[in-house]
């Protein structure tokens, strides 16, 4: 792939991370909030509800006051003949003390004229004694004989108030009305204390769409909703409001999707003098006095809760995320894991294919070496038997010589018998055989000494007294030292010497010293062969010392290399390497050097063996 359409994946990857990343916080925040706003619509209500309870059964407390009184036989008095001052002081005394045990704002009794008689506040500057009602609906409804309600702003107090007034009958006939005044001021201060810190706020809204109640100040005696120019003007002059102006509180209906289907509450922007607020608007209709009560919820905990949901969706995305990531990665290595592992079984496999095949070839080349190794032994077995049997043809002229003079003798001794037989000298005969069986002895040894010689080894160590092996290679050399006069001087231990190897190629290679010792010294006058035994510490010493010319100096290192002869025609060179080989084979070592009187001196050193020690 090429490294444009690389980077374009990675950014298209990007992209759907973030707009997935989007997408689930919006649905998260969809869903939540909607039980959210389900949430604050179940209490908005119950708060409504309370609310809507408390101003009812407030205004229901008072409601029965003027109901009361109007019973009362000092009113009538008071009404029928007004110009009884004490019975009117008695009744501003009541009035007053009813007033200040029901926490009424002012009672007070009107004639029917309009004019206020008696009051509780009769002690006030302000007092409603003397002041003429007759203008105020409530007066006249009640003068029609019905209980009134009304509402209004105080003329001489400036302040709301909800007014009660009913009709003091003297028989059927309507002679006054007694009415009472709540302070709304009280009502929303006392609700205030009952309810304490909430995150809510309430409007009470009379049917002129006049704010009337609300617990805040900013908002009272203003309007809501759509009202036109004709009605604030009519508003404004209207007795009710006590010439207060009457502004318009805007309030707008906000649509949003985070709103749940089926709650009673919705969304308002309240456009105050000082900020813009959206506030979860629920309302309800008191049915007696035909407000509408606005309960105006804080949006705050939505808004925490809109924070907390976003927290928590990003942290959710990115959890998921990271986890599919995590097991991605995790699947990656394990399939990379597995390839490994596959890989490498693989190249054990074929490893251990190649290691058989080159242990099959090591095999056949070792089958091969042995086969080799046996064809050597078979060659050196048939050169070492060559090499004696070349030194035995060396010694044939003296074997002759030897074979041949006793020959030689039983002959005349056998004629020399056949003769006394004839002649009947029994006693002379007899000494003849006797001579002939010697000489036949002889010659029988002579004979077999060669043919041990000349036999083959069966290459088995064993126990070798040198002494003896020494004596039988001497056997073997003595009339052909004798016949070329040569003086041997053997230096021989008394204590036999053992040493563990082979007799007869040890005989081999003492033989073939003592001939070459021999051939040195052809041409010497004095011939003198010296052979020295003796110990020294574990090794048994063999010295073979001549006095012919010795080795040239140049040839030291080569006289035990094979076929290495000065002996032109009758030399195979293989003597001295043959026998150093034997030696070695036994554990032992073989030196040559020239002695410093002249000739050469050979050393040869063995293991000694202690037949007692071993088992
Ligand atoms: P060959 O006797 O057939 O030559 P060897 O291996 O026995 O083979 O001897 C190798 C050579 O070592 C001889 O040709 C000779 O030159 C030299 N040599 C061996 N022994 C002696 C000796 N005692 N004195 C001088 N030279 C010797």
């Amino acid at each position: 792939m090429s490294l444009k359409k690389i980077t374009a994946k990675r950014y298209f990857v990007l992209l759907m991370l973030a707009l997935g990343f989007i997408f689930t916080i919006n649905v998260a925040k969809l869903f939540g909030l909607r039980l959210a706003y389900a949430e604050l619509d179940k209490q908005s209500n119950s708060h409504l509800n309370h609310l809507v309870f408390y101003i009812e059964s407030t205004l229901g407390r008072f409601e029965k006051i003027p109901k009361v009184l109007a019973k009362h036989p000092l009113l009538q008095q008071v009404l029928t003949s007004p110009k009884q001052s004490d019975s009117a002081e008695k009744l501003n005394l009541l009035l007053e003390e009813i007033g200040s045990v029901t926490q009424a704002s002012d009672i007070y009794l009107i004639d029917k004229s309009g004019v206020t008689l008696a009051a509780s506040n009769w002690q006030s500057e302000r007092t409603f004694i003397g002041m003429d009602f007759s203008f105020r609906p409530y007066f006249t409804q009640a003068m029609q004989g019905s209980l009134a309600r009304y509402y209004a702003v105080g003329l001489s107090s400036n302040k709301r108030g909800y007014y009660f007034a009913y009709p003091v009958k003297k028989h059927t006939e309507v002679i006054g009305v007694i009415a009472v005044k709540i302070s709304i001021d009280e009502i929303e201060n006392q609700h205030k204390e009952s309810v304490g810190e909430n995150d809510y706020n309430f409007l009470i809204v009379a049917p002129d769409d006049v704010v009337f109640i609300s617990d805040q100040a900013q908002w009272r005696l203003k309007t809501i909703g759509e009202v036109d120019a004709n009605k604030t003007a009519r508003l404004n002059s209207s007795p009710r409001y006590s010439g207060r102006e009457i502004k318009n509180l805007a309030v707008e209906n906000v649509q949003s999707s985070y709103l749940p289907q089926g709650i009673s509450g919705s969304l308002y922007n309240i456009e105050g003098a000082e900020e813009q607020q959206l506030v979860f608007a629920q309302q309800k209709q008191m049915l007696d006095v035909g407000w509408r009560v606005h309960l105006w919820t804080s949006l705050s905990t939505i808004e925490q809760q809109k924070s907390f949901l976003t927290i928590i969706s990003a942290s959710g995305y990115l959890l998921i995320l990271f986890l599919v990531l995590f097991s991605k990665e995790r699947m990656r290595n394990a399939k990379n894991q597995r390839n490994a592992r596959l890989l490498l079984e693989q190249k054990v496999k074929e490893r251990t294919a190649d290691l058989t095949a080159s242990n099959a070839l090591l095999s056949a080349e070792i089958e091969q070496r042995k086969q080799t190794q046996a064809q050597l032994n078979e060659t050196q077995e048939e050169l070492i038997q060559s090499a004696k049997l070349a030194v035995i043809g060396n010694m044939s002229a003296s074997i002759n010589h030897e074979i041949n003079q006793p020959l030689t003798a039983l002959r005349s001794y056998s004629q020399n018998a056949l003769s006394y037989q004839e002649r009947g000298q029994d006693d002379k005969t007899r000494h003849n055989l006797q001579l002939i069986i010697t000489l036949v002895d002889r010659l029988s040894k002579i004979v077999s000494q060669f043919k041990n010689f000349s036999k083959k080894s069966m290459g088995i160590a064993a126990q070798v007294c040198l002494q003896d092996c020494i004596d039988a290679a001497i056997s073997l050399i003595k009339h052909q030292a004798q016949s070329e006069s040569v003086q041997l001087q053997l230096q021989l231990p008394e204590e036999k010497i053992f040493i563990l190897g082979d007799d007869i190629r040890l005989e081999q290679v003492l033989v073939n010293l003592f001939n070459n010792a021999m051939q040195a010294m052809a041409n010497e006058d004095n011939k003198q062969l010296t052979i020295n035994v003796y110990r020294e510490n574990d090794m048994a010493i063999i010295t073979i010392k001549d006095n012919g010319p010795g080795i040239l100096a140049g040839n030291l290192d080569k006289i035990f290399e094979p076929f290495f002869t000065t002996k032109e025609r009758i030399g195979l060179g293989l003597g001295l390497s043959i026998s150093q080989r034997i030696i070695e084979s036994m554990e032992g070592k073989m030196v040559v050097e020239n002695h410093e009187k002249g000739g050469a001196e050979f050393k040869i050193m063995l293991p000694t063996y202690n037949p007692s020690n071993s088992k």
